[in-house]
């Protein structure tokens, strides 16, 4: 059998632990037999961004500029524990934070819905997609509390020096405060990641705010996404038969809890912290979730959503049997695949993504699986793997 050629590589970025031990039997077992891998590797498992003072990171953020399309496993984020660990010289910064910087991008987190997990909310029946603005807001807030009596402003200095004020309380009592902001740059660029990810996926594309209360806050993000939209993305929505819709924020929640799913859901900063945990538990696991980063400029990084599963890699350490779930690290490399081959022109890549992703939810809709899964299925008798067995089994049905 001829292997499926490729024209252009992908960004390829190594991570750590168990999923770098997933990462490298992925390879072996559901790739490289059936195409000719090409990609620009990228060491991003923490000795060798330690060894590179993390340039490796930036590096690889920069190839994915120039190739339009990575793919990424997971990292360890540094803390004072890995330090010490690993010997780093410096406590290095998320490398996901560093490439979203350089990238400018959006994530984007998706189930992967297959019979048998079933969603806690039992009208949930395609998955619902969150976009979580990452800039701003109360994650770059400063805060005071305040003694006692006394008045708190806003107060903005110009470039003339001229002053506008805006008053937040006058206490007469001890109290709490808080200062945030945002900037219409950043809003822009979520707004086009967002549409251009519904055109993509071709999916509705719903945003909230609580623009009734937060009249020029949350008006200006409900602003700039309807002049954006109505501007550069209304004959397109249209001639792909979708929808914008701007709701309310407890609106949306509402009608999202009795939805079917099948849409993006758009959120601002915190909205999409908080949401994203509730639609992921709800929809079975943390180890079905993907995610991909969309720059404003389209460019894709794809990742699993979960960590590096650092407890089941010390048990690998050990030389125990160890049952983790790669079914969102092959979905990475698939969504990688078929975005390469999509912008490519290249059918059979975008077949085989197509394969791939059957033949590993065939596998477990067919009662072989992980133990996270086979802990929540609703499939009788469920056959448990281990790590290696469950890729062997798609691998087999591929
Ligand atoms: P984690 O790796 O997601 O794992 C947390 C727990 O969730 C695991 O111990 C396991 O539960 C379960 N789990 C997650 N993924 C699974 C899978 N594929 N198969 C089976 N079970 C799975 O989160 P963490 O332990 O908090 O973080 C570990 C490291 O990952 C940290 O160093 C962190 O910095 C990093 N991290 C990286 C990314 C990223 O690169 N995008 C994201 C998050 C965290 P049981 O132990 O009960 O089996
Ligand atoms: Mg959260």
């Amino acid at each position: 059998m001829d292997k499926i050629k490729m024209t252009t590589p992908i960004v390829e970025m190594d991570g750590d632990e168990m999923t770098r031990i997933l990462w490298q039997m992925i390879k072996d077992d559901l790739l490289l037999p059936y195409i000719d891998l090409k990609t620009e590797y990228y060491d991003l498992g923490l000795e060798y961004r330690d060894e590179t003072n993390d340039q490796v990171t930036i590096d690889s953020a920069n190839a994915t500029k120039k190739y339009g399309v990575a793919v990424k496993c997971a990292t360890i984020t540094p803390n004072a524990a890995r330090v010490e660990e690993y010997h780093l010289k410096e406590m290095w910064k998320s490398p996901n934070g560093t490439i979203r910087a350089i990238l400018d991008g959006t994530v984007f987190r998706a189930p992967i819905v297959v019979k048998g997990i079933e969603p806690c909310v039992k009208n949930w029946k395609k998955p619902i997609t969150i976009a979580r603005h990452a800039y701003g807001d109360v994650y770059k807030g400063s805060e005071m509390k305040i003694p006692g009596p006394g008045k708190v402003e806003l107060v903005y200095t110009a470039g003339d020096g001229s002053e506008s004020r805006e008053l937040v309380h006058e206490f007469t009592c001890p109290g709490i405060v808080q200062g945030m902001h945002n900037i219409n740059q950043s809003i822009e660029s979520f707004a086009r990641s967002c549409f251009n990810y519904a055109l993509d996926t071709k999916q509705d594309l719903w945003f909230a705010t609580k623009d009734t209360i937060s009249k020029k806050y949350d008006h200006t993000f409900k602003d700039i996404f309807q002049e954006i939209f109505d501007r550069e993305y209304a004959e397109k929505f249209e001639a792909g038969g979708i929808t914008y819709f701007y709701t309310l924020i407890d609106d949306a929640v509402a009608r999202v809890m009795k939805s079917e799913g099948g849409y993006i859901w758009a959120c601002k900063n915190y909205d999409g912290d908080v949401m994203s945990d509730m639609i992921s538990s709800a929809f079975g696991s943390l180890a079905m979730m993907t995610s991909v980063l969309v720059s404003p400029d389209g460019n894709y990084e794809y990742e699993a959503a979960h960590g590096t599963v650092q407890r089941h890699y010390y048990k690998h350490l050990k030389g125990e049997e160890t049952s983790t779930n790669s079914v969102a690290t092959i979905f990475a490399w698939t969504g990688a695949l078929r975005k390469r081959g999509e912008l490519d022109g290249n059918k059979e890549l975008m077949e085989f993504a197509d394969k791939l992703e059957k033949a590993t939810i065939d596998t477990i809709e067919g009662g072989e699986m992980t133990k996270d899964l086979a802990l929540i299925t609703t499939i009788p008798n469920p056959v448990v793997l281990s790590s290696g067995d469950f890729i062997k089994a798609i691998a087999k049905r591929l």
